[in-house]
Parts: structure tokens; sequence; C-alpha cells
């Protein structure tokens, strides 16, 4: 068995590990790989091994794997940020938009899907973190982001999405992850289906399980370090 292959295992048993820890069924849990700078033929490995839910965080390397991939039954989702003038593009290649954190980016959105004549499953991302360096709703506005973005007609929401702080202190991780839960509670109060809580990374998902994840997006504990900063991918100067 290849390396790939191997760390799935691990990983699943640390996503089964949580479930029972916090009295929840395995299969609420999706196991997203973040394959951002992973080539293709070593997301080819992870499909080989039974995954199929991929999530991108760049237009161009959703467009360079495209090919490769698209033998292979998967789903992809776009996990990045998304610049407007790319939406046109990114839509071709994914079934779902998991960092919707901006009205102008959901009038485009709207826009390009009713030109295309479809609609998108989109989650709602929350800066949870409060920080600076991270894109999302701020968590006040979340709510009221929302409630606008349900009244498009081409815009499915589907969840909510948040990268958690990076802090070795636990309990300030478990507060960005149940804030999100919170806001999920009041926006399905609201009618607004947004059943998935797309929370929890290598570092974290034992926490996220706990305070009610339905998807893990893990990238490095399964394909290894990458040679880019998150910053690289995670900042707005970039
Ligand atoms: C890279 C990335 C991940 C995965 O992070 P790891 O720490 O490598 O597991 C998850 N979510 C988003 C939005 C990412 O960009």
């Amino acid at each position: 068995m290849n390396a790939i292959a191997e760390n799935i295992i691990s990983i699943k048993k640390r996503i089964a590990n949580a479930c029972i820890k916090s009295n929840r069924s395995t299969d609420e849990v999706k196991l997203l790989l973040a394959t951002k700078t992973v080539s293709a033929s070593n997301i080819i490995s992870a499909f080989k091994a039974g995954e199929t839910l991929i999530g991108e965080n760049k237009l161009q390397e959703l467009q360079e794997k495209a090919e490769q991939l698209k033998v292979y039954p998967h789903e992809t989702h776009f996990i990045g940020h998304l610049q407007s003038n790319k939406v046109k593009h990114v839509l071709k290649h994914v079934q779902c938009i998991q960092s919707v954190d901006r009205l102008s980016l959901a009038e485009k959105l709207q826009k390009r899907l009713e030109f295309e004549d479809r609609t998108m499953n989109v989650f709602l991302q929350v800066n949870t973190s409060n920080e600076a360096s991270k894109f999302g709703v701020s968590p006040q506005n979340a709510l009221d982001f929302a409630l606008r973005v349900s009244r498009f007609d081409r815009i499915e929401i589907r969840g909510l999405m948040t990268i958690g702080l990076f802090s070795e202190e636990d309990f300030r991780v478990h507060k960005c992850f149940r804030l999100l839960k919170d806001i999920q509670h009041q926006v399905l109060e609201k009618g607004i289906p947004a059943h998935e809580l797309s929370m929890g990374m290598s570092g974290d998902l034992e926490i996220a399980i706990e305070e009610g994840s339905t998807m893990v997006r893990v990238g490095t504990a399964i394909f290894g370090a990458r040679s880019y900063p998150d910053s690289y991918y995670w900042n707005e100067n970039k």
C-alpha cells in the first residue's frame, strides 16, 4: 500500500475515534481532501483508495488537473478565495463553492448562473477567528449575509465553512467551531438549509468533530507538507 492510502486509513481512524468520543456516527462526517499543490497522480492514488471528494483553492490548479482526473468519479469543491473575475471559469470545474464570503461575489455568481441557466451549491465562509489574515464574513454579519444570499434563486446554500484559529490552546479552537455551530443554528431557524458544517483540518479535526463538523478538509496529514505557506492561499494581498 502506498503512503497516501496508509495516511487515509489513519485519518479515518482519527475521524472514527473523534466520532466515538462525541457520540456521533462516523457517517455523519465526510472527508474532503484538500488537494492544493498535490499532483494529479497523487490525487488519483487517493481515488484508488476509495476517496471521491476533493477541494481546490485555485482556478489554475483546477484547470491543470481536470483532464487527468476526469475519468475518476469524484466531486470537487472550491475552498479557496474566489475572485469575481474567475467565477465563470471556476463554475466549469466544481460542484460546490465553500468560500462564498461577500455579497459582490454572490451577485456575480447569481448573474453567471442565470446566464448558464443552472444552480450551484455553496457554503458561506465565516471568519470565526476574526483574524485579518483570513477570509470570510464576520460572525456578527453572518446571519444577515446568509439571508441576503438566500434571496439569490440560483444559489443553493448548503452549509457553512470556517478555518479555525491556529492555536496551541484548544479552548480557543473550540470557540471558533462552536461559534460556527451557533451561527448555523440561527441560519437553520430562518429556513435556510445550511446543514453542512465544513470545519476541521489536519491539526484540529478532532475538535471540529466534537463541535459538530460534518465535513473535515484534510491536506497535509494525507499528502505531506506543502512547499507554499498557507498564507499564500489565504491572504488578501496574494
Ligand atoms: C489547505 C486547506 C485545508 C487543509 O489544511 P491541512 O492543514 O493541510 O489539512 C483546509 N481548508 C482550506 C480552506 C485550505 O486551504
